[in-house]
């Protein structure tokens, strides 16, 4: 079962034009919101493709 929680940092097979492939979770739900950890762009993606594009995630304070 995917734990997903505000705040938690994730690493998405596509990447953004940017450069950065992390984006931290701003809000879950049927669709989730994502921010660019290098732009700071947010996104706003079905949770369903989400979940298919999610590579790694790690959880601040967890190692
Ligand atoms: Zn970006």
């Amino acid at each position: 079962m995917l734990n997903l929680q505000v705040g938690t940092i994730v690493h998405l097979r596509k990447r953004h034009p940017c450069g950065c492939e992390e984006w931290e979770i701003l809000r879950t739900g049927v669709d989730i919101r994502l921010k660019c950890c290098g732009c700071g762009r947010v996104i706003l993606i079905p949770r369903e493709k989400f979940l298919r594009s999610l590579k790694t995630k790690r959880t601040p304070g967890h190692t």
